[in-house]
């Protein structure tokens, strides 16, 4: 293997400590105490054990953890007043409605309906809009994560072709933006994409969001190019259960100058990066000066 692997464990876990030494200065030098609300409907699995896992990480940072589980028929009007009230409560300063939602409610409204200065998933279109503009936002957590690594790594990353394979609004879209914002050469490719093999070949920088397992093989991969991996598939190999990204690890390793291995690389990097956004909500929401190197 000739690649530097990215250890984003290694990484969050830094991240999480400069968030933890931030909030005590705030509660000692200004008596506050940064609170993120994330909110639960229905009893999807998954979702639980995020939701578990956000509300852990959240008090190991010392900030307060409220946690809203409502039943999987809770109507629209019951949800948007539960929001409204955590929009008023001022102990609140991140709110997080965890997706998916059960059908019957509509997604976008219920996100839009969040004070954008709380919603530390960066998901409102107001948000969005100011991502998209330049403009001091909430960012999504996946792709502030991959961006900080990607800092760390390169330093400056002006003027470098970077490749996003995959176009949705919670990852895709904010990732090419922000690096967009970092003055990289942006393609965004999709399902409908001509010879993405090509197109792959010609990233400095490759960041694969499409939640297909190791659709992208090494010799997609330019020489030293540096490979983010945000997928997250679980798949049956030998008999055991695996959890692989959408880069064909080991080929690409051999090929690429740094990777992010799954797990472990983008993973623990999105609840960091969700606490460094409740913090940096929380210094705003009381005129304070930001914490620097954990926004974009
Ligand atoms: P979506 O399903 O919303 O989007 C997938 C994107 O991949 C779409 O834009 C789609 O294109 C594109 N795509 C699908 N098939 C192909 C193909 N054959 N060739 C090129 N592009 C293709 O996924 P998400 O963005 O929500 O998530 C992507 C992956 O990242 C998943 O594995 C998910 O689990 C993981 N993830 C990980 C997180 C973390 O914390 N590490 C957080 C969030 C997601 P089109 O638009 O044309 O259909």
């Amino acid at each position: 293997m000739t690649a530097t692997i990215i250890d984003g464990k290694a990484f969050a876990a830094k991240v999480r400590e400069q968030v933890a030494e931030h909030v005590a200065r705030l509660k000692d030098e200004n008596g506050l105490t940064p609170g993120l609300a994330v909110v639960l409907v229905g009893e999807d699995p998954a979702s639980q054990v995020y939701v578990r896992s956000k509300g852990k990480q959240t008090v190991e940072v010392g900030m307060n953890s409220y946690e809203h589980k409502l039943p999987a028929d809770t109507s629209e009007a019951d949800l948007l007043a539960l929001i409204d009230q955590l929009n008023k409560d001022q102990s609140v300063h991140g709110i997080l409605v965890q997706l998916p939602l059960p059908g019957h409610l509509n997604s976008d409204l219920v996100i839009n309906s969040i004070d954008p200065a709380k919603d530390v998933d960066g998901f409102h279109i107001s948000n969005v809009g100011l991502l998209g503009t330049g403009q001091k936002s909430m960012v999504p957590c996946t792709p502030l994560g991959c961006l900080m690594m990607l800092r760390d790594h390169h330093g400056s990353l002006s003027g470098m072709n970077a490749v996003v394979v995959g176009r949705s609004n919670i990852v895709g879209k904010p990732m090419a933006q922000l690096l967009l914002g970092d003055s990289c050469t942006v393609t965004i490719a999709h399902s409908r994409t001509k010879d993405l093999a090509a197109v792959c070949r010609s990233a400095d920088i490759l960041v694969a969001a499409v939640g297909r397992p190791e659709m992208i093989p090494g010799d997609w991969v330019k020489p030293g190019a540096t490979v983010i991996d945000v997928g997250i598939n679980r798949i049956e190999r030998d008999g055991k259960n695996k959890l692989v990204g959408d880069v064909e690890f080991a080929s690409a390793a051999e090929v690429a100058g740094a990777i992010t291995p799954v797990p472990g690389g983008v993973g623990p990097m999105t609840i960091a990066c969700l606490l460094a956004n409740t913090l940096t909500a929380c210094c705003r929401a009381n005129g304070l000066s930001e914490p620097k190197g954990l926004t974009a």
